[in-house]
């Protein structure tokens, strides 16, 4: 086991910005009581918020040892884990028993304590919403010690600025969530290719009744084909939908060797025609290769979990992603002007994506009805410059940022960014969560 204390600079899964902290690893809820009397902290999952959201300079709590599966309804779906478990732990128990989550996103390295804290969205939240949407109840740990057990029933308000509430109303030490019955572990792909904005749109549009969308953008390409883009959609096949090879044995779970970066790239590696270069050949073979596929869920939903330590790739500087969401009717001007504003810089997005939300109403979640992007950007002060102009331009267009993503966004941003915000930061003000539930990016922000 590792050491109960370690002083180190951590930082989110960016690399920017790194902090120095105090790292406490409990190992029970006595341990963390503990802590709490003693003021200033936040929670830590897996630390894949790209940011600084779970990292306090004067103690950082890490979950990892709260890892315990504790029950399972296979009537109801219903799981009740402790929070600092996997969701790769979830899918490796589960999908055999023919299990999986209503909402995951892009990596299976996060906890379900992350999960809830950032109310998380997968490629089917224009149809089923966000993670909080399945959450039963959770436990947390409030900063007078009290253990409360929070519902849409019970202690209604709490659970829903929990939800989305970065780990700034207390420690969410386990929660029940609710999973979907599947028949396999295979998910029908289908790629449509698009040549700009307009078309791309339409085809989100046109497939809201698709349970997965998504938009891979070549955002490096702003000339008239701007928006060009790979659409895959995606359903969860049905043991018809087998072929006999893998009817056999429908929810069987391949053993794979992922691959690992073993070094960090030299910060200049992706530079604007490097990444113009990359996100051409991606268009292109995407382009000629098969448009409706069987494709093993790992494949589907985590193609980045599988080369381990792929931000080693921006070199020991890092990288920021940003992440907005416009409001529907707002979406295609704006998500012009945000690329055409990167085409004119010194940077370009590795990979971008975009995503259709449905409607969300919610305390403090990022979600809202329209169109989300997200881009990676190495992390210097070009992009910083570049991400400053980007920020005004989704305010422009009413659009608002997600804390998940952020580490260096203003507080005069954010606070106009969203109205929730004042409410927010009164809620935690009443309640005196903003005495003991502090991160690094809430001091940013002024939360
Ligand atoms: C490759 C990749 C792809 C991603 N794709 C998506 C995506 O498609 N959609 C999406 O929505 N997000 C996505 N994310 C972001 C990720 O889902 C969130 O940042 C998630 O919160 C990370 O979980 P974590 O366990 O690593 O939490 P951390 O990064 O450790 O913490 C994130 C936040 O949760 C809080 N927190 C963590 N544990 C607890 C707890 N026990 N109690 C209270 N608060 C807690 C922290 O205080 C912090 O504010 C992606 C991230 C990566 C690296």
């Amino acid at each position: 086991m590792e050491k109960k204390f370690e002083k180190k600079m951590i930082s989110g899964w960016g690399g920017f910005p790194n902090k120095l902290t105090k790292i406490f690893y409990p190992t029970s809820i006595s341990e963390i009581l503990e802590e709490i009397k003693y003021g200033e902290l936040i929670a830590r999952g897996n630390g894949r918020a790209y940011g600084d959201s779970a990292i306090n300079q004067n103690k950082t709590i890490n979950m990892k040892y709260f890892n315990k599966i504790i029950s399972f309804d296979d009537h109801s779906g219903t799981l009740v884990t402790e929070s600092g478990v996997l969701l790769q732990q979830i899918l490796n128990n589960f999908i055999i028993k023919g299990w999986f989550p209503f909402v995951t996103p892009g990596s299976k390295f996060l906890t379900v304590g992350g999960l809830i804290a950032a109310d998380v969205h997968g490629k089917n939240h224009h149809k089923e919403g966000s993670f909080g949407n399945f959450v039963e109840w959770l436990d947390l740990i409030k900063h007078d010690g009290k253990i409360i057990r929070c519902s849409k029933n019970e202690n209604k308000e709490l659970f829903e600025w929990t939800i989305g509430g970065m780990g700034l109303t207390g420690i969410i030490i386990r929660a029940a969530i609710r999973l979907r019955p599947i028949e396999t572990c295979w998910i029908k792909q289908k790629t449509i290719v698009s040549k700009d904005l307009d078309q791309t749109l339409e085809i989100l549009e046109n497939n809201m009744g698709a349970t997965y969308s998504v938009a891979w953008i070549n955002s490096t390409n702003t000339g008239k084909n701007i928006g060009q883009s790979l659409i895959m959609l995606g359903e969860h096949a049905l043991l018809n939908d087998l072929n006999k090879k893998y009817s056999y044995d429908p929810l069987k779970l391949k053993l794979k060797k992922n691959k690992n970066v073993p070094f960090y790239f030299p910060n200049w590696f992706l530079d604007k025609k490097l990444v113009k270069f990359f996100n051409y050949f991606y268009y292109f073979f995407g382009k000629n290769s098969s448009k409706e596929k069987l494709v093993y869920w790992d494949d589907y939903f985590y193609p980045l979990d599988t080369v381990l330590g792929w931000n080693k790739i921006y070199g020991r500087q890092g990288f920021v992603q940003y992440q907005c969401v416009l409001p529907l009717e707002n979406s295609k001007e704006g998500l012009i002007e945000l690329l055409k504003e990167i085409d004119k810089s010194n940077v370009s997005s590795f990979l971008s994506v975009l995503k259709r939300f449905g409607d969300q109403i919610s305390n403090f979640s990022f979600p809202m009805k329209g169109y989300t992007i997200a881009l990676d950007f190495p992390a210097n002060q070009n992009t910083l410059n570049l991400l400053e102009k980007l920020d005004e331009i989704t305010l422009k267009y009413k659009g608002r940022f997600y804390l998940a993503k952020d580490a260096r966004m203003k507080k005069e941003i954010f606070k106009r960014s969203d109205y929730r915000v004042e409410k927010f930061v009164d809620y935690r003000k009443k309640n005196n969560f903003n005495k003991c539930f502090i991160s690094s990016q809430s001091s940013r922000l002024k939360l």
